[in-house]
């Protein structure tokens, strides 16, 4: 049985803790490997390893930091497809959609090769007579990452590049579930010629996210996973004086106008709710269907959803492959049941998928519920799984109302052919990305991803410009030049003259 280890200081590292955890083939159900579990002294190696590697990293030109990224660049490019397969072995998504996904992670990587751009800082002179004063944004120290199962390369990728192109060194922590592209991209980066040290990768759970928690020389944290344990680093990390960024869990509806072009959006839906077997915080998970539009939606949904071809990741026809564990399938067929009990029409049924040459595989079928109410736990809850609802509302004013409701604010979008409508959607809704006829509106590198209300807690989003911001501090420098440092103490509040 392979046995995953933790990366620091450039290297392989088995740490000090016995604890192991398992890793699955999800489609297969077999174990297919061991991964360590860290203490928390084997975190803080990791750290102090970050440590010494600070203070040369962060004096390097951002020039020859960007340098070392475009040949990061050119070897996730050269060694795209094992990253990928490496992907669909641990999470189980299809071949395309993974690659996709990595394909994304790498967009951030371009983006951070621009960093000279993005550091340059402002300058004004004269802000009094013969003073000048300008602002730098410096690197923080040692920033840490925690980050969830449903996009082992993307989420990792929309954080550390960032943060180590902005000149810090990195500690990440990935899902303990699919834990080894992180340990292949870590390796890929050293030979790129990243200085050991820079990028460091701690596998393991509580015990190695609480030391992180902890670890007082750890300035920043950015954390992606579920709502209850993003309100944990959150308030924890804060707690002990740390820069905090967590995103959360979402429910994102789309909402469906009688004027829309009905096949794009039954299109797009397909995708968004069942791409990734449902686990994306940007899946559509709820449809509203406004006016007399539900009955023919349902019904066309219903088609495609009947006949979805479910398979492993590795099969080319696969258009949605399993869940990531047993426990997961389990907890997405009971909100099933639970949805039947509350009163819900389920209108597909796909429980009781058995794939042939896979009956241990955490396999299911795509789910369709009609006559879904805000009261019913199916609709309050994310579910993370194949399973879409679609809830009826008589005007596009109650289909807004029932959005911005909602706890969750992460992903939303409308389906219109009226600009009026969609501009008014965008404008209103309370909701961090939004998608006029695109079903799953993901910003792309140069802007930031992030979502509202119980989605994120912190007030920076990921990458792009945000990410740049924190992962720096700002300074402002004031100046003036021998002639006026020659002058009497003053002893009134310094004003611009
Ligand atoms: P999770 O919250 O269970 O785990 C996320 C990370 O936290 C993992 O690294 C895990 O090891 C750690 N963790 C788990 N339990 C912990 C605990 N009790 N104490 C400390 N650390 C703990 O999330 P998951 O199941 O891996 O991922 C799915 C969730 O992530 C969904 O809710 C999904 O919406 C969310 N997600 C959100 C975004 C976003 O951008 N908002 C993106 C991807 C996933």
């Amino acid at each position: 049985m392979d046995l995953i280890e933790h990366f620091v200081s450039g290297k392989k590292f088995s740490g000090n803790s016995k604890n192991t955890g398992k890793v699955f083939n999800p489609a297969t159900g077999e174990q297919s490997a061991e991964v360590k579990l860290a203490s928390s002294d084997d975190l803080n190696k990791a750290v102090e390893s970050a440590i010494n590697a600070f203070e040369s990293w962060s004096n390097k030109p951002a020039l020859q930091r960007s340098r070392v990224m475009f040949k990061f660049k050119e070897l996730i490019e050269k060694n795209f497809d094992e990253l990928t397969k490496i992907i669909v072995s641990e999470h189980g998504k299809v071949y395309e959609d993974a690659k996709g996904s990595l394909t994304r992670g790498l967009e951030v990587v371009e983006y951070a090769c621009g960093i000279s751009q993005m550091l340059k800082g402002e300058f004004t002179e004269n802000v009094g007579t013969n003073v000048d004063s300008w602002s730098v944004r410096q690197p923080l120290g040692v920033c840490a990452g925690i980050t969830p199962f449903n996009f082992p390369a993307m989420v990792p990728m929309w954080m550390f590049p960032m943060a180590i192109a902005c000149g810090n060194t990195f500690v990440l922590k990935p899902s303990e579930k699919d834990p080894s592209c992180s340990i292949r991209l870590a390796e890929l980066f050293i030979e790129a010629g990243l200085p050991k040290g820079v990028f460091n990768v701690i596998n393991g759970g509580k015990e190695a996210v609480d030391a992180i928690i902890n670890n007082k020389n750890i300035s920043a944290v950015s954390f992606v996973g579920s709502t209850p344990i993003a309100k944990y680093i959150y308030e924890n990390c804060a707690k002990n004086e740390k820069r905090v960024q967590a995103l959360g869990g979402a429910k994102n509806h789309c909402v469906v106008m009688p004027d829309c072009d009905l096949d794009q959006a039954v299109n797009g839906l397909m995708g968004a709710a069942y791409g990734s077997a449902g686990e994306r915080c940007m899946a559509q998970s709820v449809v509203v269907a406004v006016g007399n539009i539900a009955d023919l939606l349902v019904k066309k949904l219903a088609k495609k959803v009947e006949i979805l071809k479910i398979g492993p990741g590795l099969d080319k026809k696969s258009e949605m492959g399993p869940l990531i564990t047993k426990e997961h399938l389990q907890k997405v067929k009971n909100y099933v049941d639970i949805g039947v009990k509350e009163g819900a029409k389920l209108i597909v049924d796909g429980r009781k998928l058995n794939l042939q040459g896979f009956d241990k595989g955490f396999f299911m079928g795509g789910c369709l519920f009609d006559h879904v109410e805000k009261s019913m736990k199916i609709y309050k809850e994310e579910i993370f799984g194949p399973v879409l609802s679609v809830v009826r509302v008589k005007n596009f004013d109650e289909a807004l109302k029932l959005v911005n409701d909602h706890e969750f604010g992460n992903g939303v979008s409308i389906f219109t052919r009226d600009g009026d409508t969609g501009r008014t959607f965008s404008n209103k809704v309370k909701i961090g990305m939004v998608g006029i006829n695109i079903p799953i509106p993901v910003p792309v590198a140069f802007h930031s991803f992030g979502g509202w209300k119980r989605s994120l807690f912190g007030d920076q989003h990921m990458h792009g410009p945000e990410g740049v911001r924190f992962y720096t501090k700002l300074k402002t420098i004031t100046s003036k030049w021998p002639s006026g440092l020659r002058s009497d103490p003053e002893f009134t509040m310094p004003t611009m003259k």
